[in-house]
């Protein structure tokens, strides 16, 4: 049987990576990408519309309008997005999305029964693993588990990062000549990255470690 895999596209480095990374080896024909009403939605959707173009997969836009009647957090609520430094854990609190992995690889896996894909993958990496739990080893292990008895296809959650650092990814990223002038990693709705959010400060360190000065150019204010 060929493998068939759906990607969660954010448009952010790590999903971007994830799919130029494992694309071939899994066969990732279809991208889904989340509006939850996130401040940056709609930079997220069209950086994400632009890399399924490159990579020549289907692309669906699916609108989670209700999430953020249910949540509270900086990402969706009217609260500022947080200047700091990822690790502290109040500030990771306020951009933690509750239960946000788990809501889309189960919307994923609902598309995967649907349609016969093997295959669920997501940018879940290393650096965010330290801070939150759906990006851990544990929890893509149990997710994949539970689709063994709540989906007839089973599909497999496969998280081709989950061990490399944002260095690392960014190092990937540009040995495999993977696009990182078309990611949108910012949390906040400006034209451009703005450069002082915890992701846009960690996507530049990374960059800059990796002599990536021209993307910094490109992508920030
Ligand atoms: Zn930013």
């Amino acid at each position: 049987m060929n493998s068939k895999a759906i990607i969660l596209l954010s448009g952010g480095l790590d999903s971007l990576v994830a799919l130029g990374y494992a694309y071939k080896e899994y066969g990732i024909d279809f991208a889904l990408t989340f509006d939850y009403g996130q401040k940056a939605a709609e930079n997220e959707i069209e950086a994400s519309k632009k890399i399924a173009e490159y990579y020549n997969i289907k692309h669906k836009i699916i609108r989670l309008d209700w999430l953020k009647e249910i949540t509270n957090t900086a990402l969706v609520a009217d609260l500022p997005v947080p200047d700091t430094n990822l690790g502290t854990s109040e500030s990771a609190k306020q951009v933690w999305v509750p239960n946000r992995n788990g809501l889309f690889l189960n919307i994923a896996a609902a598309y995967a029964d649907s349609y016969g894909y093997n295959y669920i993958i997501y940018g879940a990496n290393k650096d965010e693993g330290k801070t939150f739990s759906d990006n851990t080893e544990t929890f893509r292990a149990e997710v994949s588990k539970v689709f063994e008895t709540s989906t007839l296809v089973h599909p497999k959650v496969i998280a081709p990062l989950i061990n490399f650092t944002k260095n690392d990814i960014v190092k990937i990223a540009m040995e495999n000549s993977i696009p990182l002038e078309l990611v949108r990693s910012c949390y906040n709705s400006g034209k451009k990255h703005c450069g002082v959010c915890e992701s846009c400060i960690h996507l530049k360190q990374a960059l800059i470690a990796n002599h990536g000065e021209r993307y910094i150019n490109i992508l920030f204010e």
